[in-house]
């Protein structure tokens, strides 16, 4: 989580880095640092966003030097406080001037703590990334690389590292275990970081270094190595970025942006994909495995957060439309119980970013068991899609807001192409396929319908914006739909909101009504629609004050709810597409009536890249 960037070549590193400390806030925002080089190390850190080291920088007169790491943090080990910031140093006493950011966890510090500590180390803050700083130091010999491989060599945990010493004024060192890195190239300059966002100002040209892999920069070349050292080869490829997409545009948020983007986005996702004269589907990345899937005994979803909602929905497609035995995990759940990976069982690795560690430690060990391993990701070249089998990418463009949105439809859509497709190399008529994809291609322009209600939902929201307690419930299809509303909800405005299965309700949660209380209804027209009715007059009865997602044009609801947002009607399988659209909204209008920062709030960070 957190962003890394490092800068060696021939302008001033410092703009360079505050630049992409920027561009990459979204992915930790606790606090921020840098140091560069220029004779000596300079260091400065602050409490809070990338403003605030800037002004730390403005106040200390600027950091000259062509050299030079810088930080954004999301704590793991240690509070937020200005000593606990990046870049963090190794003992003063030791005078080799060395300075280490990090992302990720170092599993056994304590251990390597009370090593250091006896051979009288002094620490200075709380965290784990102290200790190597501490152990690089420790190890130094005159020579930055080979310390830092024998420090790797004694670490366990997950890490993405640069590192600079006062002594090596022309060395950067950055390697990585678990946390995504990637190096850009260009002339006689590279910018290490976290993600292509910080790099794609400078150079198209950049490098994704794999695990357990060390780089060594000087201005003019770099070598990778393992931590053995022993070389190991680095194919550099070049970036598709696009640094407009990530424009705010006339938006206030990243978040209403890629509400907004979604038409646009699942037409991408679709496009060259679904063709509707013939209702074939074709899904490049999985086509060479299309037999294996056809005949897979059960695929197993798995996910985190927005992902895991998606990996629910995909469940009952590929279990409706497929007809094959389907689950879906929380990826760290799945991860440690020593899962039953039999013969014929396809793992499909849902993820926004690629990196998400849980969800990546989950496919390495499902494949270790056996497993057909596919991912559904949206960044490309991400640690995912280079650990799998086959895959879909997502194509909805790059999601900035902390808040998923646009890449849950993405991977909704996906998952419906992915069951359709091998549905139809199992039982599903060419007719159903052609239908159900025809549907699908008319979702966008229901999506823009959805959002021009934007100031009903705004206003309905306003009604009960002050109660701190909600429930969101649905049935079949919509029951994810209503986990993924309660989520929006809780992590941008931060009101306790839980979502379940609509039935599920009477069994305890009903306790919770009382009178005004707020309860989400997700009311389609479907199969489970009456069912959905009886749950909404138990609510009613009791006090309850009901927000109804219900097909447009039934005028029965309307008069059985306090408030009704509408969608087009579309098959069952197509509803989350559309369901979860107001849901969206109504999270951003409460956040922004609470007075939250909607694209970075407190605690979170974009990609969770540490287990
Ligand atoms: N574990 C480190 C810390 O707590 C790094 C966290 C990060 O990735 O930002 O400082």
């Amino acid at each position: 989580m957190c962003g890394i960037v490092a800068y060696i070549g021939r302008r001033e590193a410092s703009p360079i880095l505050l630049e992409g400390l920027k561009r990459m806030e979204y992915r930790g925002y606790d606090s921020a640092g840098m140091a560069v080089l220029d004779g000596d190390l300079r260091v400065g850190r602050a409490v809070g966003r990338v403003a605030a080291l800037e002004e730390v920088l403005e106040r200390e007169g600027g950091f000259e030097g062509t050299l030079g790491i810088a930080h954004t943090r999301w704590a793991t080990h240690g509070g937020v406080t200005e000593a606990n910031a990046h870049p963090h140093r190794d003992d003063g006493r030791l005078g080799h001037g060395i300075a280490v950011i990090h992302n990720g966890i170092i599993e056994n510090h304590a251990t390597l703590k009370r090593y250091l500590v006896e051979k009288g180390h002094v620490f200075t803050s709380e965290t784990d990334t102290e200790v190597l700083a501490h152990l690089i130091g420790e190890l130094y010999r005159g020579d930055l690389e080979k310390a830092v491989q024998s420090a790797l060599r004694e670490v366990t945990g997950a890490y993405a590292i640069a590192v600079v010493c006062e002594k090596e004024p022309d060395v950067l060192v950055a390697a990585r275990k678990g946390s995504p890195l990637m190096i850009g190239v260009g002339k006689d300059e590279y910018i290490v970081a976290s993600d292509s966002s910080a790099i794609v100002a400078h150079t198209t040209q950049a490098i994704t270094l794999d695990d357990y892999t060390v780089a060594r920069l000087d201005r003019e070349s770099f070598r990778t190595t393992n931590v053995d050292n022993d070389p190991v080869s680095a194919e550099i490829r070049e970036l598709e970025y696009d640094l407009g997409q990530i424009d705010l545009g006339s938006y206030e948020h990243y978040m209403l942006k890629e509400i907004h983007e979604q038409p646009e986005a699942l037409r991408l996702c679709m496009k060259g994909r679904v063709d509707l004269r013939s209702g074939q589907i074709v899904l490049g990345g999985i086509n060479q495995f299309a037999r294996d899937l056809a005949r897979a005994k059960r695929v197993i979803f798995i996910g985190q957060g927005t992902a895991l909602h998606a990996g629910m929905v995909a469940e009952y497609l590929m279990e409706d439309l497929a007809k094959i035995p389907t689950d879906v995990e929380f990826a760290s759940e799945f991860r440690y119980r020593n899962p039953i990976v039999e013969e014929g069982t396809v793992v499909v690795a849902i993820s926004q970013s690629g990196e998400t560690a849980d969800t990546l430690a989950a496919l390495q060990e499902a494949k270790q068991r056996g497993a057909m391993a596919i991912g559904l990701v949206n960044v490309v070249g991400s640690s995912i899609s280079r650990e799998t089998d086959a895959g879909v990418y997502l194509r909805v463009g790059p999601e900035i807001g902390v808040a998923s949105t646009k890449a849950f439809l993405g991977q909704v859509c996906v998952a419906t192409m992915l069951a359709a497709f091998t549905g139809r190399r199992r039982f599903l008529a060419a007719e159903a396929v052609r239908d159900l994809m025809e549907r699908m291609s008319e979702v966008p322009g229901h999506i823009e319908r959805i959002l021009e209600q934007s100031d009903a939902i705004r206003d309905a929201t306003a009604r009960y914006v002050e109660r701190d307690n909600w429930l969101f419930l649905g049935r079949g299809y919509n029951y994810p739909v209503a986990l993924e509303g309660a989520l929006k909800l809780k992590e941008i405005s931060y009101i306790h909101a839980e979502g379940m299965p609509a039935a599920e309700m009477k069994h305890g949660p009903i306790a919770l009504i009382d009178e005004g209380m707020p309860v989400v209804f997700l009311a389609t027209r479907n199969s489970q629609y009456d069912k959905v009715l009886s749950n909404i007059e138990e609510v009613r009865s009791r006090g309850g004050h009901v927000i109804a997602v219900a097909t447009e044009g039934d005028e029965e609801i309307r008069d059985r709810v306090h408030e009704v947002f509408w969608v087009p009607d579309v098959p069952e399988p197509l509803q989350p597409l559309l369901t979860v659209v107001p849901l969206q909204l109504l999270a951003y209008h409460a956040a922004l009536m609470r007075g939250r920062d909607v694209d970075k709030p407190r605690n979170l960070a974009k990609s969770v890249t540490v287990e």
